[in-house]
C-alpha cells in the first residue's frame, strides 16, 4: 500500500487526493505541481520487493506494504531531488554506458543507475548517483572527529588545573558505506547473471549540503565525491537478501507483524524517532517516541 495521506505543516494529516483536489488551509504550503511530483514519487509499487526495498527493515516494509501512512511532502523533497538528478543523466547517455535498467532474479529486481565507461576507457564500471547530506559523506570517506588535548590547562574556574581539549578531524575511520555496498553488489550479481561483466563499483554522491560551514567542518569540501565500493562475496549476499525476501513474503501471507527492525536498519532508534513513516504502527517505534516526549519533559 503507497502512502495515502499527506501530514500538513500544522501537524494535521489529508488524503492526498484530497490535498491535490484542494488545500485545508486554503494556501498550499508548496506549488501543486511539486505535491503531485511528490505523490507520484510515493506510489511506486512493485510485486516482487526490489533491492532497495530489502535494505530496511522487514517490519517497516511490511507496515508500509499493508497499512495506511502519511508523510510530509517536505521530507520527500530530498527523494525528488534525486529522482530529477537520475532523469538529467538519463538524457546524457551514449551507446558505451546502459542506465536506469530493471533487471530481477528468483529473489529481487533491482534498477542499477549506470553501467559501462563512466570514469575512463574501463567499460565494466558500475556506477550509482545519490544525493546525500555531509554528515553521511562524512560517514562513507571515514571522517570522524576526537577530542584532542590542546597542551594547555584551564587557568582559572571549576577545572582549574585540568587540560583543555578541541575537537579535530581525522580521516582514517571506518568506512560506513554497508548499505550502498549491498545496494551496488546486488545490481552487479544482477547484470552479471545477465552476461555483463562488472570490474568496478562506484557511488557518485552530491553533498546537498555542501556550501554550509557544518559541511566544511565535517572535512567535507567538495560538492561531490567518487566513492570505491568493495566486492562482497557472493554467497554471503545472495543468502542475505533470499533470508530478507522470505522474511516478508511470510509475513505477507500470514498477517504476522515481522521481529523488531535489526539495529542497523533502524539507524540504532533514530529512525524509529523521527524518520519512520510507520512507526505509530510498531510497538518499538511508539516506546521510542514516548520516551523522547519524556526526556523532553
Ligand atoms: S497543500 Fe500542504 S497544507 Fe495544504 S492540504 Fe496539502 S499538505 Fe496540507
Ligand atoms: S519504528 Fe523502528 S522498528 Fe518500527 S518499523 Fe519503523 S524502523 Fe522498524
Amino acid at each position: 500500500m503507497p502512502a495515502t495521506k499527506f501530514s500538513c505543516p500544522d501537524g494535521k494529516e489529508i488524503s492526498i487526493s484530497g490535498c491535490l483536489d484542494g488545500c485545508r488551509c486554503g494556501t498550499r504550503c508548496m506549488f501543486l505541481p511539486t505535491l503531485r511530483a511528490v505523490a507520484q514519487s510515493s506510489d511506486r509499487q512493485l510485486d516482487e520487493p526490489s533491492v532497495t526495498e530489502l535494505l530496511n527493515g522487514t517490519r517497516e516494509v511490511f507496515l508500509k506494504k499493508t497499512r495506511e501512512y502519511a508523510i510530509n511532502p517536505e521530507d520527500a523533497l530530498y527523494a525528488l531531488q534525486g529522482q530529477g538528478i537520475h532523469g538529467i543523466h538519463e538524457k546524457h547517455i551514449d551507446g558505451d554506458i546502459l542506465a536506469e535498467v530493471r533487471l530481477k532474479d528468483g529473489t529481487t529486481s533491482g534498477k542499477f543507475d549506470l553501467y559501462g565507461q563512466l570514469l575512463d576507457e574501463d567499460t565494466g564500471t558500475l556506477g550509482d548517483l545519490k544525493v546525500t547530506s555531509s554528515y553521511k559523506l562524512m560517514r562513507a570517506l571515514g571522517y570522524y572527529k576526537k577530542s584532542v588535548p590542546t597542551g594547555e590547562v584551564y587557568k582559572t574556574g571549576a577545572k582549574k588545573g585540568q587540560p583543555k581539549y578541541r575537537q579535530e578531524l581525522f580521516t582514517d575511520g571506518v568506512r560506513y558505506v554497508m548499505d550502498w555496498a549491498l545496494q551496488l553488489n546486488y545490481y552487479r550479481i544482477l547484470l552479471e547473471q545477465q552476461g555483463f561483466e562488472v570490474k568496478r563499483m562506484f557511488i557518485q554522491a552530491i553533498c546537498r549540503d555542501g556550501s554550509l560551514r557544518i559541511a566544511a567542518e565535517r572535512g567535507i569540501d567538495r560538492n561531490v565525491y567518487i566513492i570505491p565500493i568493495n566486492k562482497i562475496s557472493d554467497h554471503w549476499l545472495i543468502r542475505y537478501f533470499k533470508h530478507k525476501a522470505k522474511a516478508l513474503k511470510e509475513a505477507m501471507a500470514t498477517g504476522e507483524m515481522p521481529k523488531l527492525c535489526s539495529a542497523r536498519e533502524r539507524w540504532h532508534d533514530k529512525k524509529c524517532q523521527s524518520y519512520c513513516d510507520v512507526a505509530d504502527y510498531c510497538d518499538h517505534g511508539q516506546a521510542v517516541k514516548q520516551a523522547m516526549i519524556k526526556k523532553a519533559g
